[in-house]
């Protein structure tokens, strides 16, 4: 009798396997999701591990797919993952954090829509980064719970923008590099950031940039986010913050960010928590 032949397996982790295993495993945020034929569908993940992936999520259209309400766009789950020929392929899926009450609430939907699109504009394939990941499930945290849904939104787009490289100059004007003045400045995202009265013309900045305005900024892009937080923020500087911001990314990405219009159209719908009048009592 010939003895016992045991066939070697291969690990996953085999050290002479270099090239990453057939599955694998990662916590993600879903940042957006499309049809694919009759039944599948592409999902764009923000892993903790690989960064931003496409993936299929086969049968996810079906009614009886065990896939389906795991996946749903702002969705926080640990995907096990098939490496496909092209796209990776979900194999199984457990949700962490499903953020429903987001996605049942206009206001803060469109807040966190609006979030991931810019997690996937900003980033290329296959470039992990855990500290982004990071950043989009706590900003997706604070539009949950806070009562001000906006803040959290300019918190995370400045620290977007930092951690890309893009951050803008709020210290000195761009144009002649003196110190602002605490007085009205203007604003340009085509130049960069801040630009003093003296530079207005030259740099093409039209907007202007109150005090206070520019002090949020600074405090948006050096603070933690409780300090912002504790801020007040009237809504006439909000609308200022909001502009100036969208007006920089708008200019880093060269497009327009289609969620950006989702939330105009909600606001008009029904104005924001915190914008809407008081009611005399
Ligand atoms: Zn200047």
């Amino acid at each position: 009798m010939s003895p016992l032949r045991i066939p070697r397996r291969r690990s996953c982790y085999d050290p002479r396997m270099p090239e990453r295993p057939r599955v694998y495993k990662s916590p993600a945020l879903v940042l957006r999701q499309r049809k694919l034929g009759d039944a599948d569908k592409i999902l764009t993940l923000y892993t903790a591990s690989e960064g931003k992936i496409d993936v299929v999520a086969k049968g996810v259209r079906k009614t009886k797919s065990r896939l389906a309400g795991h996946v749903e766009p702002l969705t926080q789950a640990t995907f096990l993952l098939a490496k496909g020929k092209s796209l990776d392929i979900v194999t199984q899926v457990e949700t962490i954090e499903s953020f429903q009450g987001v996605r049942d609430d206009l206001d803060r939907l469109s807040r966190g829509l609006y979030c991931a699109e810019l997690l996937d504009r900003f980033t290329e394939p296959h470039e992990p980064s855990f500290p982004l990941y990071r950043l989009l499930l706590d900003t997706l945290r604070r539009v949950a719970r806070g009562s001000d849904v906006d803040t959290p939104v300019r918190f995370y787009e400045m620290a977007l923008l930092h951690a890309l490289g893009y951050r803008p100059e709020l210290d000195v004007c761009v144009a002649c590099r003196r110190a602002l003045e605490p007085l009205t400045n203007y604003w340009s995202a085509a130049a960069g950031g801040a630009v003093c009265r003296q530079c207005r013309m030259g740099a093409d900045a039209a907007r202007s940039l109150s005090v206070n305005g520019l002090k949020l900024l600074r405090l948006l892009l050096h603070g933690r986010f409780d300090d912002v937080a504790r801020v007040s923020i009237a809504p006439p500087l909000a609308d200022e913050l909001e502009r100036a911001m969208r007006e920089y990314v708008r200019w880093v990405l060269e497009r327009d960010v289609r969620s950006a219009g989702f939330i105009d159209t909600v606001r008009q719908r029904r104005p924001a928590r915190a914008r809407a009048p008081q009611a005399p009592t």
